[in-house]
């Protein structure tokens, strides 16, 4: 049976979220503490505060950890109402990379690495990153990684270069991806370690400055120098770093869908509003059918994006990995919501590339998600090798 009801209950869930973004969050929305390298960690603990005031924090956490263990249907709409300001997603405890990294700490970390680092990254208290990508080695091609780990037995050391480290400034928690030289105890291979942020092998050498500024700490390019971790800090086993990497990518591609759709939406109501009350050449600027076109555009968009998020989610809440299903999603709604977004910013004239609204912010934070968790190109390269195979 096909059925796209919301249940009552996850739809007065979903408004209220809504209207929690829109009353306490959005207003943070002209802090100075939202920085061009992203909300700082005052500005986050402000917000999460908010969040836990009203039980939203970290919905989406396993029951065991305090969470509400949403399935994806529910995350996506429930998502999709945190986005409405790129600081919901932040003030919830549902923002990349953390939710990303809580999710699969909660498939693969011991017991001893969730007491020290997922209950407290679930708590609100302790943020994380995912360190992978590396200037001359992973990027695209996770196959390419460079960062190295040698390990004597008893200890592992690793060197490596990274960048575009999502939130490296100030996380406590850190997952890095380096490749386990040869040696007589372990296997070799990709593997994942997990570790307190500070240690004196890890240097950040600078936060990289970028178009986009939702997220908190910037992203960093880091350097690991000598750094020694025992054997404890392995994540999962070794040489299975990208299998555990696509664990964690197939729903984290997603909920970026979900929030950013949130956004689009936002976008579109300021687009609106302003073509409902904007007026040239003797009617209003939405009378013209070359703006009403455009917000037809929009909502056409809105809708499929939609429709495509749900159902990957819908496959992957029955048990498939909708590896595919979300490749697609990405692709698809990445690519659509940045036109949805453009097309706001046409529709506002010239304060459309101002801040006068938030739509130039989002505008310019959601160009990123055309690359991150894959860019469109290596999506469809996927996709296109699923279609020749005929599989
Ligand atoms: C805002 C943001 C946040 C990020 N946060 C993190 C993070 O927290 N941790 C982390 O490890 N990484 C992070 N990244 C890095 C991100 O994962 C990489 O940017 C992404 O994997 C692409 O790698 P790359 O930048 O090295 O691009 P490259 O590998 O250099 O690729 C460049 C371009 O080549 C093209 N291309 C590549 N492969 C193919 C193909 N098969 N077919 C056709 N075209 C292709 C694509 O157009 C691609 O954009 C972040 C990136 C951004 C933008």
């Amino acid at each position: 049976m096909i059925d796209f009801t919301i249940p009552a209950e996850l739809a007065v869930e979903r408004d209220r979220v809504r209207q929690f973004v829109i009353d306490k969050i959005v207003p943070f929305e002209r802090d100075p503490r939202l920085t061009s390298h992203g909300p700082t960690d005052e500005l986050r603990q402000e917000l999460v505060e908010l969040a836990r005031a009203e039980k939203l924090l970290t919905v989406q956490a396993p029951e065991a950890l305090g969470g509400r263990g949403l399935t994806h249907i529910e995350q996506a709409v429930i998502y999709e109402a945190a986005g409405w300001s790129t600081l919901g997603p932040v003030a919830m405890n549902c923002a990349a990379p953390d939710e990303g990294n809580m999710f699969l700490l909660s498939k693969i970390a011991n017991p001893d690495q969730v007491e020290h680092h997922l209950a407290p990254a679930v708590a609100g208290h302790r943020r994380t990153v995912f360190a992978m990508t590396e200037p001359d080695g992973a990027g695209s091609d996770p196959g390419q990684l460079a960062t190295a780990a040698t390990f004597d037995g008893e200890n592992f050391t690793i060197n490596g270069r990274k960048w575009l480290i999502t939130g490296a400034n100030g996380a406590k928690t850190w997952i890095i991806m380096a490749k386990v030289a040869p040696n007589p105890y372990l296997p070799e291979g990709p593997t994942l370690f997990l570790t307190d942020g500070d240690q004196p092998g890890i240097v950040i050498e600078r936060t990289m400055n970028t178009m986009d500024r939702n997220y908190v700490g910037g992203h960093g390019v880091v350097r690991f120098d000598d750094l020694v971790l025992p054997k404890s800090a392995l994540l999962g086993e070794t040489g299975q770093a990208l299998r555990y990497a696509q664990l964690r990518l197939a729903p984290a591609r997603l909920t970026h869908c979900m929030r950013w759709l949130g956004a689009a939406e936002r976008s579109q109501s300021i687009a609106v509003d302003y073509a409902k009350t904007r007026t040239a050449f003797g009617k209003t600027i939405g009378e013209h059918q070359g703006v009403s076109f455009m917000l037809a555009d929009n909502e056409i968009a809105l809708h499929q994006c939609r429709l495509t998020i749900w159902h990957a989610c819908w496959l992957m809440d029955n048990g498939d990995k909708a590896r595919h299903e979300s490749s697609v999603a990405k692709a698809f709604v990445s690519e659509e919501l940045f036109k949805v977004a453009d097309r706001c910013v046409q529709v506002l004239g010239g304060i459309g590339i101002s801040d006068e609204t938030v739509v130039e912010m989002i505008f310019r934070d959601m160009r990123a998600f055309r690359l991150y968790d894959g860019p469109t190109e290596v999506h469809k390269y996927a996709i296109g090798r699923k279609v020749l195979r005929g599989s």
